[in-house]
């Protein structure tokens, strides 16, 4: 069904595609075809010994735990001493394959605060922003359509864990102005500002981020998270544990605990069917936290993963150098991930806000009018292999074997923002109600 959301939304893209829009191509091929880090290749003694002599102390650990271990630890954790993304990393994200993917995100932002009816102060909130690269094309957007944005208070606030990543970020989005905090434990552990003169700080946590009209934003973020296993056996629900493997004492091995754990008791829903379930509960978490503040300060959040809605079994996995890898083999040398679970999310989001999605990343770009952006730039752009590196980012983004069917999108709103308009009282004009303003990007935008 086509709906005319529209004009609004469609004056936003006009505003960023227009002709004169640059293009500024990301090196899109090349990133696909990338080879593992050097850093990624050199052996991680350090953090196998971190965890066997943990494991040795207090016996085997949950699978969250070696998650969180592995992937941040404040030392020796893979997000923590890598810079993953990229040529030399082990995996791409759409934000590094193409610039529209950000545009059409900022336009999804910009379109959330009109629909909220403008407030006077913006912050847009990214959880685990990479290289900075998304919330820099959001804010290139941004200050395409300064005339629209009018005298509104923007800021950017990033929740990232990894202070070399942070640094990235700062670099890609302030240049040299970033400051990082004198002691170590400050909330804001940098601040900057963009050469727009935008202000920007990073958090360690989603707490430390001042309260206020947010837009949040989380591109492969939750599926970063540690996630628990559950197994169902014959005596009932039990969890997966890692352990050493006795054979082998420089090995890790999956165990399955004798009785249930705390986390078997409370993590698995009662009416269950699958045989195996991972369960983010640090998700979880982090969604109630959204949900609370939407409900409060109003906004919403936009997050963007590989996942499932509740039927998918078992997702976690660990990738190298663009290859698959074992999840246990030389820990921290390579990325853990499992599929984000949105009915999950769905079900920790609570009544508080109204949950849409999930879709398919190729019907939300197509409904925020790639296809559109795609024509402009094609017919704008004469130089052969620029061409070439459009199609094939579009189609990386979009094609259902490729990114376009296994990422979705799934967003947290406000209630008021899909309530029906109230119509003035005593007026009996009309017997249909007007339709609430459709959310782009989760309907199709009309282009007529
Ligand atoms: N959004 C980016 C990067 C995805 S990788 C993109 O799509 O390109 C995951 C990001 O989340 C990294 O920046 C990583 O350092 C960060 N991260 C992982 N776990 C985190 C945690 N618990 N808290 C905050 N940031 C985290």
């Amino acid at each position: 069904m086509r709906v005319s959301l529209g004009v609004k939304t469609q004056q936003l893209l006009s505003g960023v595609f227009s002709p004169s829009a640059a293009v500024r191509w990301r090196a899109a091929q090349t990133r696909l075809l990338c080879s593992s880090s050097p850093d990624a290749e050199k052996p991680r003694p350090s953090m196998l010994r971190h965890l066997t002599s943990k494991i040795k102390a207090t016996g085997p650990i949950s699978v969250a735990e070696y998650m969180r271990e592995v992937l941040t630890n404040p030392v020796t954790g893979y997000y923590v001493r890598n810079n993953m993304l990229g040529p030399e990393g082990d995996f791409i994200t759409s934000p590094e394959i193409s610039q529209i993917f950000g545009e059409l995100l900022g336009v999804w932002v910009i379109s959330e605060w009109m629909g909220a009816g403008g407030p006077r102060q913006l912050q847009v909130v990214e959880l685990g922003p990479g290289k900075g690269s998304l919330a820099s094309d959001i804010l290139r957007v941004f200050g395409q359509l300064r005339s629209v944005l009018g005298d509104v208070s923007v800021s950017l606030h990033l929740v990232e864990v990894s202070p070399a990543l942070s640094r990235l970020q700062a670099q890609n989005l302030t240049g040299d102005g970033s400051r990082e905090a004198d002691a170590e434990d400050e909330p804001v552990y940098r601040r900057g500002e963009t050469a727009a003169g935008l202000p920007v700080s990073w958090y360690r946590r989603l707490d430390d981020v001042p309260t206020g009209f947010s837009i949040f934003l989380a591109h492969e973020f939750f599926d970063a998270l540690p996630i628990h296993k559950f197994q169902r056996t014959e005596r009932g629900w039990r969890e997966v544990l890692v352990d050493i493997d006795p054979e082998k004492p420089e090995q890790l091995r999956f165990v399955v605990t004798p009785s249930p754990t705390l986390a078997s008791s409370t993590l698995v829903q009662a009416n269950e069917r699958r045989n195996h379930v991972e369960v983010c509960a640090e998700g979880g978490v982090i969604i109630q936290q959204l949900a609370r503040r939407i409900a409060e300060d109003g906004g919403a959040a936009l997050i963007a993963d590989y996942g499932h809605d509740g039927t998918k079994t078992d997702t976690f996995r660990g990738f190298k150098g663009h290859q698959l890898h074992d999840v246990l083999a030389s820990p921290g040398s390579a990325d853990l991930t499992a599929d984000v679970d949105f009915s999950y999310l769905r079900r920790m989001a609570g009544g508080g806000v109204a949950c849409l999605g999930p879709v398919t990343q190729r019907m939300f770009l197509k409904n925020m009018g790639i296809d559109t952006r795609m024509q402009v730039l094609l017919r704008n752009c004469s130089d052969p292999s620029t061409r070439k590196q459009l199609i094939s980012s579009y189609d990386v983004l979009t094609n259902p074997t490729k990114m376009g069917e296994r990422f979705h999108f799934f967003s947290l709103l406000h209630h008021s923002r899909l309530a029906k308009p109230k119509r003035p009282e005593g007026l009996k004009l009309e017997k249909k109600s007007p339709a609430p303003l459709p959310v782009a990007g989760f309907t199709e935008l009309g282009f007529s």
